[in-house]
């Protein structure tokens, strides 16, 4: 089976009513970055950093997968799908996908501010101060912030080395380092970026460009991939 790697970003969650952060006015949802998605701001100010995250969380409870999310479900019939995503939403997980690998961390989950592996579920449950972990210190979310360490990278790019084909679907490819890892993948890949505004970064780097938003562009690739297995359509290098 050939492998498929997905590399995914806020884009693909925007018809599911979650919004981007480097849309119009560069905010996420009305606050700046530095204030609510950075060490510092969590030294500053704990309670606002959790107000943000727990309203983050409520409106990730209220979204439903896409078409798009829904697609990569169904291309695993034909192929090895390993979706790679800088989300902190689980729309992927809900839509039924079977690998997904979060490098910004889980919107869901918190983690204790004294020991970085000690993390739990929420579920739907807000963090407030107060709320300890069994060390006795803070929960904060289980999110990378800006400025912080992305240790599932090395992760990301063992997943990469196999990339058959590659699909960047939604993101901007401003944050780094995950942004690097949509040119990780081998020479011998085929290389699809999905989005309606595609950054110039894919356009020179040898991509084939699917200027279309996520429901849309994505199932249309999927039926692509999927017939090119059907038809044994090696020319395509996609199976
Ligand atoms: P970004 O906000 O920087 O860029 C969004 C990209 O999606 C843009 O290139 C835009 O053209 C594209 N896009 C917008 N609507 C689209 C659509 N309907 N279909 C396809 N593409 C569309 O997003 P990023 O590159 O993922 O970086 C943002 C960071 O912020 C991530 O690291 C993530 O952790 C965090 N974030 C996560 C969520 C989420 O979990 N849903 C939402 C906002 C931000």
């Amino acid at each position: 089976m050939k492998r498929v790697v997905v590399l995914s970003g806020a884009g693909i969650s925007a018809e599911s009513g979650l919004q981007t952060f480097r849309g119009t006015d560069g905010l996420w949802e009305g606050y700046r970055l530095e204030d609510v998605a950075t060490p510092q701001a969590w030294a500053a100010n704990p309670a606002l950093v959790l107000d943000f995250y727990n309203q983050r969380r409520r409106a990730v409870r209220a979204a439903e997968p896409n078409a798009a999310h829904r697609a990569l479900v169904e291309l695993e019939q034909a192929y090895d799908v390993q979706i790679i995503t800088q989300n902190v939403d689980d729309l992927h997980e809900r839509a039924g996908s079977t690998s997904v690998l979060h490098l910004h961390g889980q919107i869901r989950q918190a983690r204790s501010t004294r020991n970085a592996s000690l993390i739990t579920d929420l579920g739907d449950r807000d963090i407030q101060l107060g709320d300890h972990c069994p060390l006795g210190s803070q929960w904060r979310p289980h999110i990378v912030w800006f400025g912080e360490m992305v240790p599932a990278m090395e992760e990301a790019v063992e997943i990469l080395a196999d990339a058959d084909v590659l699909l960047v679907i939604g993101t901007s490819l401003q944050v780094y380092p995950a942004a690097s890892l949509a040119f990780e993948a081998p020479r011998r890949a085929r290389r699809i970026a999905i989005n309606p505004d595609a950054p110039r970064e894919v356009q020179r780097a040898d991509f084939e460009v699917v200027a279309a938003t996520a429901t849309i562009g994505v199932p249309e690739v999927v039926r692509t991939l999927l017939k090119a297995v059907a038809n044994h359509d090696c020319t395509r290098c996609t199976h």
